[in-house]
Formats: structure tokens, sequence, C-alpha cells
């Protein structure tokens, strides 16, 4: 191809599959809708098994004939493949590559991990292994794969054997990743209305983590609610109550009004079986609301900063629950994912001390 020599600028090392998945990331990280991702992914995970192939196809124009890849993806590849950083991921970086929000930089820089986060196996846009190289880019130690359970049906929740499965997977993912990273085997188990967790002991025993969120009847009455939460905390198999009040503060799922619950029964019961408050970092969520982490804070709750992630560049969201609890004073011992994995395990394992009666 005839081009002008590129100047210094202008230049991108990083070869096609780096520059699209870079993409991808940013895209994400900045909410854009899955549509709009998944051309970029596609084309990265069509484009990685190839090698000296894509050079060629590049050359020879016909990129465009490979499976996933169309006028948009094949520029991107076209101008890695030459050196040139393409243009797509320059306005990207321009726009989108910035900090997310001020402050959380001292408290990000603590975390080793994620507790919080789900793969294309339950409602999440990627496949497992995506998530785990983008949670080593961004530095962590572990990330722990949450996704949900069976009585979830519409995010695609994992049913016991689905669960079983999934485990070995796990185990085969972290064979092929380097040491000092470990994806961990977790669970978002829904809390039912009775306050059971929706996954059998003897699955939940086979996990390293244990989220434990409430996603129906979140319009439920004050005091059943409590009760239902407090049972949920006491279950020896929990180690983190995720998104306590299931608001929606913004985003294009609408609004959503705060569960009603007493804070202080239910962060009580947290202290009581050391069990951590999770600071939901998702813009939309923000979750729990000032008052109540302040309330949990006083009480002298552990807390744990999750992503939340559906998607890779989600997993960048962590800074956003970073900013509030540096805002509001946490000290970083009582955040749960600035734990040595060593530690964290520990913790974890059940049964949690604490009165395990319900
Ligand atoms: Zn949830
Ligand atoms: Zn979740």
């Amino acid at each position: 191809m005839n081009r002008p020599p590129a100047d210094k600028s202008d230049r991108y090392d990083g070869g096609p599959v780096a520059a699209l998945r870079r993409i991808a990331f940013l895209l994400e990280r900045s909410r854009a809708e899955t549509y709009k991702v998944k051309a970029f992914r596609t084309a990265a995970a069509t484009v990685l098994p190839l090698g000296d192939e894509v050079d060629e196809r590049a050359r020879q124009g016909t990129l465009r004939d490979l499976p996933g890849i169309g006028a948009s993806t094949a520029e991107v590849i076209e101008a890695a493949v030459e050196g040139r950083m393409p243009a797509r991921l320059a306005q990207l970086e321009r726009d989108e590559g910035g900090p997310l929000t001020r402050g959380g930089a001292e408290v990000r820089a603590r975390l080793r991990g994620d507790l919080h986060s789900h793969s294309d196996w339950s409602d999440g846009g990627s496949p497992i292994e995506e998530m785990a190289f983008t949670a080593i880019e961004l530095g962590h130690d572990y990330l722990v794969l949450t996704d949900h359970s069976p009585r979830l049906k519409v995010a695609n929740g994992l049913s016991g054997p689905r669960l079983a499965r999934q485990l070995e997977v796990v185990e085969a993912v972290n064979e092929h990743l380097a040491d000092g990273f470990r994806l961990l085997k977790g669970i978002e188990v829904d809390i039912l209305d009775d306050g059971s967790l929706d996954q059998t002991d003897e699955m939940l025993g086979r996990l390293d983590v244990r989220v434990a969120s409430v996603h129906s009847k979140l319009a439920m009455d004050k005091a059943p609610m409590t009760k239902r939460m407090v049972a949920a905390v006491r279950n020896p198999f929990t180690n983190v109550l995720g998104h306590c009040t299931g608001r929606l503060v913004t985003g294009n799922r609408g609004t959503r009004g705060q569960s009603e619950f007493d804070a202080d029964e239910v962060f009580g019961a947290c202290v009581e079986t050391d069990t951590a408050v999770e600071i939901n970092s998702r813009p939309e969520r923000r979750d729990p609301p000032t008052d109540l982490l302040q309330r949990a804070i006083d009480l002298g709750c552990l807390f744990s900063i999750d992503s939340d992630a559906h998607a890779p560049g989600q997993l960048d969201f962590q800074v956003y629950g970073c900013a509030r609890a540096e805002e509001l004073g946490i000290d970083p011992d009582r955040i749960v994912n600035t734990w040595a994995l060593d530690r964290l395990l520990e913790w974890a394992r059940p049964p949690k001390h604490g009165p395990s009666e319900v």
C-alpha cells in the first residue's frame, strides 16, 4: 500500500489484537452498549490465532473475507499491521482514555483484586479468560468470577451442573495464566425470599468466595427484608453482602428506589460474622448510599470494593468505589480486597467465625 511515511506520533507497535482489545476496553469502560463493542471483541478473537495470515490479508485487502471482520475493524487491523495508530483508537484514547473520576487513586493503588465479576456464562459479555487477562492488565493478583445462581433466569443463572463445569474451566484457565495471578471460584448467589441462598451447601462449599445479593422482591416490607438479609449474612457461606439496597440511580435501566431494611441489624450481623459489605462501584448503583455506608463504617464493618463488571472494560469501574471510600476515610485494612491472596482466602473459608445459629 502506498501511504506517506507516518510521523512518529502516529506510530503504533501493539499489533492488531492489542488495538482491537484496547478499543473494546475503552468502549466498555465508557459504558457503551454491548453491540458497539462486540464487533471489536469478535474481530480480536478471529485475528488472534491467524499469525502471519493477518499481515498477508491486510496487504491483499482480503481481511473482510474473514468471519466477523467488517469495514471498521478491517481499518483498525490494516493500520496496526502497518505500525500506524488506528484512527478509532486514537480518538477513543483522546475522548475516553483519561481518569474516570476525581480521587480514589490512593485506595485503588492498594487494591489487589476484585470480588465480583460476570462472564458470558451468565449475563456478562465476554469469555472467562478475557475477564482474567484484563484483570491481570489492570494489575490485580486475583479476580473472583461470580456468575449468577439458578433462580436468576433472566441472567442465565448457572445450575449446579453448569457451575461444576465452570469450576473445571476456571482450573484450566489458571493453568494457562502466569504465576502471580489467580482466577478464583465464586458466585453471586441470590438471597431467596426467606433469606436462604440459591445454591446447595455442597456447591457453595467448593467455591473460594461467595457474594450474596437480593435481586427479587426488592420492595419487601422493612421487617421481613431485615430478617431475610440478616439470615443471608449469618449463613456460614456468605462472605460479601452485594449491592445491599438494590437501588439504581442512573443509566439505561432507569432508576429504582432502595430496599428498606434495619441497617443496624443487617450491618451489625455483618460485623459479628466478619461479612464484608460491598461497595458496588457500578455508576448506576453507587450502593450503599452514603448515609448507609457511613453507618456501616461507624459499626465497624469490613468492606469489599467491587466492580460488578459485566465486560472486561468495566473492571476499571473500581475507582468509583475507591473515590467514595477515600472520601469517607475508610481504613484500607478494613477493605478485604486490599489483602494479599492468602489472607483473603483464609478469611473467606467457611465456616466463618461468629455465631452460626440463625
Ligand atoms: Zn447483582
Ligand atoms: Zn453482579
